[in-house]
């Protein structure tokens, strides 16, 4: 393999890199000669006129050598560009779709890869898959010059963010964020502003970012999905997620607009 090939390598849910290098990126094809993979999943990702990317998983056990190490996917955020950040998740998604759909949901055969598409498919009933995104509403709900903030009980220790949950079957993005706001603190919205996009390979989500304005309702957490919910005035904000992640981006937008800013320049969209 030659060129501007780049293999976004995996093993046991964590990826790959240099140590002895100051950017964290994809393996070239020298570092894949370098590696010496025995038994690994290779799935093509994309064939750009910079050359092909490839999604690799390697055997369980795998050790790459000194000059490598394995990290966690999280700990790229906010320390890769976005898109490169996207082209790792793009991967890890792809070979997880891979690794669990080996076998047809409805017939019980062993699945292949589709010829063109990015499908697994039935040679016998000729179901097919496609990876799988989920959709997922995240609401920075205003009310004046104060951000409604919640914190779930995952969240590292101090951590208050936005709104999020899961878009139900039969339901629009904009339902789900009524649905999810009156689950998760009881309070009413409305005044909805599309704001960006982010996908989140954590597994598969993409989060839909919207902007809400408070119309009404107590704050009562839900005790399950949210361990604590309050309304914070935008310049005493406990710690929130960083700007490489739509949460982030979303409480800055909300800030430089409350500070007369306009709507700022790190916003998506
Ligand atoms: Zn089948």
């Amino acid at each position: 393999m030659s060129g501007q090939e780049r293999f976004f390598i995996f093993r046991e849910g964590k990826i790959l890199v240099r140590t002895d290098r100051r950017e964290i990126a994809a393996c070239s094809p020298g570092d894949w000669r370098e590696l010496q993979p025995r038994a690994a999943t290779v799935l093509p990702l994309d064939k750009g006129p910079e050359g092909s990317t490839f999604a690799v998983e390697m055997e369980t056990g795998f050790e790459a050598g000194e000059r490598f190490a394995w990290m966690s996917l999280r700990r790229l955020v906010g320390r890769v560009a976005d898109e490169e950040f996207n082209a790792w998740g793009k991967a890890v998604q792809l070979l997880h779709w891979y690794r669990t759909h080996r076998f047809c949901g409805r017939c019980g055969q062993a699945t292949i890869a589709h010829a063109s598409d990015q499908a697994m498919i039935c040679p016998s009933c000729s179901l097919s898959w496609y990876p799988q995104i989920s959709p997922c509403v995240i609401v920075l709900v205003s009310r004046g010059e104060e951000l409604l903030l919640a914190r779930s009980p995952h969240f590292q220790e101090g951590m208050y963010s936005t709104l999020a949950g899961f878009v139900e079957p039969g339901e629009s993005v904009e339902a789900a964020v009524h649905r999810e706001i009156g689950e998760e603190v009881a309070v009413r919205v409305g005044g909805l502003r599309y704001f960006g996009s982010q996908p989140w390979p954590f597994p598969g989500q993409l989060m839909l970012g919207f902007l809400a304005e408070y119309a009404g309702g107590e704050i009562q957490i839900d005790g399950v999905e949210i361990s604590d919910a309050a309304w914070y005035h935008y310049r005493r904000l406990p710690l929130i997620p960083g700007p490489a992640t739509i949460a982030g981006r979303m409480i800055r937008h909300y800030q430089q607009i409350l500070d007369g800013g306009g709507p700022g320049t790190d916003a998506q969209g």
